[in-house]
């Protein structure tokens, strides 16, 4: 039957559907045609897509099992007509099985991509075939043998997404279709982060992209000021591998060149942090992602890195990561047998953010981490860590006083006025009163624990 279909696989008709769509770029970039024969097309993606034994490559195995015969479902197309509900057009179908679409496993909460009937989806030839060729092109990242991630990358303009797959994600990924990340763990948004720090790096200087593969993405992110950037988006899959992937969540990524913008900024703090400590050997990129990857713990053999997760969520959606930051230090590494502040530059790249992205007040930043800094120590030094885990769970503003004037009595230290003057909507110079405390709590932890830190050292050495 299918001897004689042929398929039209122009770019220029994107279904809108991240999936198909990105199979559409896999299969341009394979045939470098428009115009393909089911049959022999067919033949050529189930060949890249099997072992030599015979079954799956890893991980496109989690979703064509054993029992799926891609290969027999030109035989299976129906004899009526009917429309494709991923691109609409009128044709011949099949209902669609898990391993031609491999993103629909619940549709009670993936609805979106879902007709709104009850039955089945229905595909056409050219959708069917591109949903099977999209496997080739996603990234991956396994972490133990529980969890997977899938990254698809996803623009409208089909063209430039060939473009980017080619001179861009092509030479980056690692064997297989493997991720290269800056750090990854079991959860989403943490693995995300890491995969994006790690493409940002090669904007500037990369040594396994091409001249084209750098200047296409310094586009994608905006760099170039005459042409408005591309909208790349980018769709992270996670959940748990078995003999049917058990997907947990689906993430959209859409502020992608937002992001650079920030990773370029605090590239920029990092480097004028390192003049002020004259130290020119650092490298901003290694050193953000060292501040990054840091909010994890060691438990037993392994590390636990849901901090890490809850504060790169926060970072990537743009909200507040502060709160996030304070449980990590007292919760976390204050409790640590031999705990240490955080990474050189941390506190220099949430500045920066506190200031651009949760537009806080740049004076009450200086005065928050240079009071912070004097009330850390002089806690360490008089052995009163109490204070801070007070400040730290202050519940309210009244509290948040309370707790400022036992500090001012105990160890004899000024409060500055500006955190007494309260304004309407319990702001204090025009953020909330409950971000000025968590932000003074970690400027003061992370000092109490430098000056631990240094007295320890001091005692092994008079030891
Ligand atoms: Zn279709």
């Amino acid at each position: 039957m299918g001897e004689r279909t042929l398929l039209n696989i122009s770019l220029s008709q994107p279904t809108g559907n991240f999936w198909v769509d990105t199979g559409l770029v896999v299969l341009n970039e394979l045939f470098q045609q428009e115009t393909l024969n089911l049959n022999e097309a067919l033949k050529t993606v189930v060949f890249k897509l099997q072992t030599d034994r015979g079954g799956w490559i890893y991980p496109a195995n989690n979703f064509i099992n054993t029992q799926a015969k891609p290969l027999t479902f030109p035989s299976k197309l129906k004899r009526t007509k009917g429309k494709c509900d991923v691109c609409t057009t009128e044709d011949r179908y099949i209902e669609a099985k898990m391993w031609m679409y491999p993103f629909i496993v619940d549709p009670s909460k993936f609805g979106t991509f879902y007709p709104g009937t009850k039955r089945g989806l229905r595909l056409c030839a050219r959708c069917t075939l591109a949903g099977l060729a999209g496997y080739l092109g996603w990234l991956w990242k396994a972490h133990g043998k529980d969890t997977l991630h899938f990254f698809v990358f996803y623009s409208p303009d089909l063209r430039e997404l060939q473009k980017f797959h080619r001179v861009v994600l092509g030479p980056l990924k690692l064997e297989g279709g493997k991720a290269p990340t800056a750090f990854s763990g079991p959860y989403l948004y943490e693995t995300t982060l890491g995969l994006l720090l790690e493409l940002f790096s090669h904007v500037e200087k990369s040594d396994l992209l091409s001249e084209e593969g750098r200047n296409l993405l310094s586009q994608i992110f905006g760099e170039d000021r005459e042409k408005p950037p591309t909208h790349l988006h980018l769709y992270v899959i996670s959940g748990k591998p078995g003999r049917a992937f058990n997907m947990h969540e689906l993430r959209e990524f859409s502020r992608l060149h937002d992001l650079y913008r920030l990773y370029k900024k605090w590239k920029e703090a990092l480097v004028e942090f390192a003049r002020t400590l004259e130290n020119d050997e650092w490298n901003p990129h290694s050193t953000l992602a060292g501040i990054f990857s840091q909010f994890q713990i060691r438990r037993d053999q392994q590390y636990d890195t849901l901090w890490r997760d809850r504060i790169s969520r926060s970072v990537l959606q743009f909200q507040d990561p502060f709160p996030f930051i304070e449980g990590f230090l007292f919760e976390a590494r204050a409790k640590e047998k031999r705990p240490g502040p955080l990474n050189f530059g941390t506190m220099e790249v949430f500045k920066y953010y506190a200031k651009e992205v949760l537009n806080m007040d740049e004076q009450l930043l200086k005065t928050l981490a240079g009071f912070g800094h004097h009330l850390g120590r002089f806690a360490q030094d008089k052995s009163e860590m109490g204070l801070l885990y007070a400040l730290r769970n202050a519940k309210n503003a009244d509290e948040f006083f309370k707790v400022l004037n036992d500090i001012q009595f105990r160890l004899e230290l000024d409060i500055p006025e500006v955190f007494l003057a309260v304004q309407p909507g319990e702001k204090i110079q025009g953020s909330p009163w409950k971000r000025v405390k968590t932000l003074l709590s970690i400027f003061a932890m992370n000092a109490y624990l430098w000056a631990q830190q240094g007295a320890k050292k001091k005692e092994e050495v008079n030891a």
